[in-house]
């Protein structure tokens, strides 16, 4: 429709796992409004305070338009300062530096840091590049510091990732528990869904259970504010409520779950780089510890207070856990009664130990309605966390014991924090360890069907896992990995104890490039930026928290001689032959062994040791040369990647088609491109089978999948085992395909705690107004006026012991590193005595720098909400 020469086009939201629908304005070539769109299922019009400044985030007076490398005398020098260059000299000097690093290290020294910020095309084409082409697997998204932890418990639970449910079920929920999840600002389009239903429904309730009030905190019912990592032991005394009320539902628990635990499995994560470790001992770190048990966590394990253990650091492994009756169930809960959770998790010192017991009885009370509907969300307070995947765990378990998962109304839904997480980073496999749609780099069979289906010779993929993110930046730090590739996230501004990787990344042998929109933090401590196209200025796919895929179509020029990433990679590709990468090269990890040759192998199929790896990824073939372009319908400046490349045919098309084929009957089901791309349909529920999308899964009424028999469904789980990192099979589920597992998993203490040294807790996070590092919000005067810098909030008292006030400059040290904020004391987080938090938008401040690296040892996700600091006056 018109409106004032305005032309509106269906979009998506570049920002938060949300997934808002928005009409995006179009004149003279340039985004000039959106807005949310009324028929859009998720937002059904609203927009948050970011959402509405999408078209503005395009257009920042620095947004970066050609490429920049650190250059000298007119070639590149690590010490040199930023040059323009063309694409060639960028392209060329990025080829170089991976082909040196080839030769002298193997594929396992070359990395690609990728996001849950990437289109679907983008994130397949990345994962082709890497580990279709160079043979590493050292392809991590940004999305490990995020929700990790929240897909390796889905896998160890269900078999298969990513939730049951729908957003839906806010409006059909009686009681919904917010679990260290701050929706009011991190999801506030679904918190406007939630205020909804709690004013019209007056009967809802609503309890936020956290480490301290926040925005939430003023709709909920009720606030419980639990000691920091105690709420493992908060959702075992819910479970245990739930077995002594007798309230399992025997039926469904008996015919469709397992009762499984892994109680030694208690390694205190990879703390190598911290005071902890001296470097002689980071071998043993990263292993085995000896742990003294404090007297909560050897009450809570059945052991003696002050027992010294020693535990293995799993490290990944699926051998974390197996099965165990009802009754071992039964014990492992028994410990955690109401006095002893009570006095364990009580988070507020001006809280009576009383008042804290009787809200957690009310909280069990209200879990245990079995009348209620019943929802729990999550997102971040749960996932980075040292016990991430276990916590995780634990309220799928609570929902399982009820039988109240994947009904309307009814489930354990872990939201997402970026706006493609899931579809993205998860579902296309862009992890160290992942294939697309479920599929493990470690699984012989996986890596066939994935050769077959990339058309490349048998043997192209490297079985060994790759780096995971934080063992990608360790792995630029002791030299191991040369080459670091960052695309579309600010990873030395959002990585925890990011000091150390900034050192890592002016290492005289490394070569660092990122491509953004921005000149972010990063791009500035790097080699080579590379000016990436913004969202509108590219066709692209995202997939939402709840499953959905939606689709959107170039709508203007990408700015100046900006680039997309799917060009970035194809172009790069070219500069490569398959000589040069397809020989024999250094195995990861294995001293003297090799990855072999392949080159005889692809010469029987037509590709020479001189075709490049464009010939072999990217180039035409029968399905590629059927995804026609230039469609009539656009003009030919917005066809996008296959325009600038001079492609006879469209690449992101081709590439979410092929992508497809993986999805196709593995329970991920996917439409076609041009489906998603079309202007009334406002994304869709996978699996999409016959058309139909799925609004609930592991419900026979919804799910074609699921079956009765195997409601979580069987044959797959058989045929592509669980497991997490290593892609071992998980044996458990292998042995009972179809069935959820209910997880017995302890309390254990945090690697580190508040102590006569570092006396405050310290967590960090996002607010309503900036996302993630705010390389695109701080951009936006309205959005930067409304919250120009990251405050320190503290309690009053603290700020008091230490001399300081609201409004004056703190200094915050912990063993990682230091930054300084502005103390402020009232508004929207009102910390308990003891605690205190930063959001990690503000540059100026790099509140992350002062973050542990110690991480979940399952998921290997870091814990940004458990540092230890001390504040004094700046
Ligand atoms: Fe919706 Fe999230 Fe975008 Fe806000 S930031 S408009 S809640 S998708």
């Amino acid at each position: 429709a018109a409106d004032d020469g305005i032309l509106w086009h269906k979009g998506v939201c570049r920002f938060c796992g949300t997934g808002c629908g928005l009409l995006v304005g179009v004149r003279d070539g340039r985004v000039v409004a959106t807005k949310g769109d009324p028929d859009a299922p998720v937002n059904r019009g609203l927009n948050c305070v970011k959402g509405y400044f999408n078209a503005k985030i395009m257009y920042g007076s620095d947004r970066l338009t050609q490429p920049l490398m650190r250059r000298k005398d007119g070639k590149f020098d690590k010490q040199g300062k930023f040059e323009p260059v063309t694409w060639d000299e960028a392209l060329d000097e990025m080829a170089r530096q991976m082909k040196k690093t080839l030769a002298a290290k193997g594929p396992a020294a070359l990395s690609v840091i990728g996001s849950g910020q990437y289109t679907i095309p983008e994130a397949y084409a990345a994962s082709k590049f890497v580990k279709g082409g160079l043979r590493s697997n050292n392809l991590d998204p940004n999305a490990r510091l995020c929700m990790a932890s929240a897909v390796v418990a889905f896998y160890q639970t269900f078999g298969i990732d990513e939730p049951a449910n729908n957003y839906e079920d806010i409006e059909k929920a009686d009681t919904m528990i917010l679990w260290g999840n701050n929706m009011a600002e991190a999801h506030p389009v679904l918190w406007s869904r939630v205020a909804n239903r709690k004013l019209t429904a007056r009967t809802t309730k609503i309890v936020n259970v956290t480490t301290f009030r926040n925005s939430s905190s003023n709709l909920a019912d009720e606030t419980i504010v639990f000691r920091p990592n105690t709420d493992l032991a908060i959702v075992n005394f819910l479970l245990r409520e739930i077995v002594r009320r007798g309230l399992v539902d025997k039926a469904f628990v008996e015919k469709h779950c397992i009762f499984a635990a892994g109680v030694t499995d208690i390694g205190y994560g990879l703390r190598t780089t911290s005071e902890f470790a001296k470097p002689s001992e980071k071998d043993t770190l990263e292993r085995q510890l000896r742990v003294k048990l404090d007297r909560y966590e050897a009450v809570a394990q059945g052991r003696k207070a002050g027992e010294v253990v020693e535990q293995k650091n799993s490290g990944g492994t699926a051998g974390n856990h197996w099965q165990i009756s009802f009754e071992d169930f039964k014990r492992g809960i028994e410990p955690y009664t109401l006095d002893f959770v009570a006095e364990l998790a009580k988070g507020d010192d001006e809280e009576s130990i009383d008042t804290f017991r009787a809200k957690l009885m009310a909280l069990a009370d209200l879990v245990c309605d079995t009348k209620r509907n019943l929802m729990s969300f999550w997102c971040m307070g749960f996932n980075q966390h040292q016990r991430g995947v276990w916590v995780n765990e634990l309220v799928y378990s609570m929902h399982l014991l009820l039988g109240k998962h994947g009904l309307p109304g009814n489930g354990a839904f872990s939201l997402t924090g970026q706006p493609s997480a899931c579809g993205s980073a998860r579902e296309v496999g862009a992890f160290c360890h992942r294939l697309p749609s479920d599929m493990l780099v470690a699984n012989p069979k996986h890596r066939a069907k994935t050769e077959s289906l990339w058309k490349l010779p048998a043997g192209t993929l490297n079985p060994k896992v790759g780096a995971s993110l934080m063992e990608m930046l360790r792995g630029l730090e002791d030299g191991s990995i040369d080459f670091v590739w960052t695309q579309v996230v600010n990873i030395l501004q959002s990585a925890p104890n990011n000091t150390h990787w900034l050192k890592a990344a002016r290492r005289p042998d490394a070569f660092v490039v990122v491509s953004d929109i921005y000149p972010t933090f990063s791009a500035r401590s790097a080699d080579l930026i590379l000016p990436a196209a913004a969202h509108f200025e590219k066709w692209g796919l995202y997939g939402n928290g709840e499953r959905r895929t939606q689709g959107w179509h170039q709508l203007v020029k990408p700015a100046g001689d900006a680039r997309s990433d799917v060009w970035m990679m194809m172009e790069l590709s070219k500069r490569f032959t398959l000589a040069e990468v397809w020989g024999e090269t250094p195995l990861k990890g294995v001293p003297g062994d090799k990855l072999p040759s392949i080159l005889e192998k692809a010469a029987e199929m037509g590709l020479k040791p001189e075709s490049t790896l464009f010939d072999a990824l990217f180039a035409p073939t029968g399905d590629r040369a059927a995804a026609v372009w230039p469609d009539p319908k656009y003009p030919n400046e917005l066809n996008g990647t296959g325009d600038a490349l001079g492609l006879p045919y469209f690449p992101e098309k081709a590439l979410f088609d092929e992508y497809r084929k993986f999805t196709l009957g593995h329970g991920h089901d996917l439409a076609d491109f041009d489906t998603y791309m079309r202007e009334d349909v406002k994304g869709l529920l996978w699996p999409v089978v016959d058309g139909k999308e799925t609004p609930y899964r592991f419900n026979t009424a919804f799910d074609p999948y699921a079956k009765e028999e195997n409601l979580f469904y069987g044959p797959l789980m058989k045929e592509i085992p669980t497991g997490n990192l290593t892609g071992v099979t998980d044996k458990t589920a292998k042995a009972h395909p179809g069935k959820a597992k209910i997880f017995f998993r302890p309390y254990a203490a945090p690697v580190e705690q508040p102590d006569g040294h570092y006396d405050l807790w310290l967590s960090t996070g996002r607010i309503l107004e900036h996302w993630h590092t705010g390389s695109m919000t701080r951009r936006v005067p309205e959005l930067h006026r409304a919250a120009p810098s990251a405050l320190l909030y503290m309690h009053p008292a603290d700020a008091e012991k230490r001399g300081l006030k609201r409004g004056d400059t703190a200094l915050v040290e912990s063993r990682y590193g230091e930054c300084r904020a502005v103390v402020e004391t009232q508004a929207r987080q009102l910390m308990p005595k003891g605690s205190t938090w930063l959001a990690f938008f503000d540059e100026k401040v790099r509140t992350n720098s002062v973050c542990i690296d110690a991480t979940d040892p399952i998921s290997l996700e870091p814990d940004y909400k458990k540092t230890a600091v001390r504040v004094k006056k700046a």
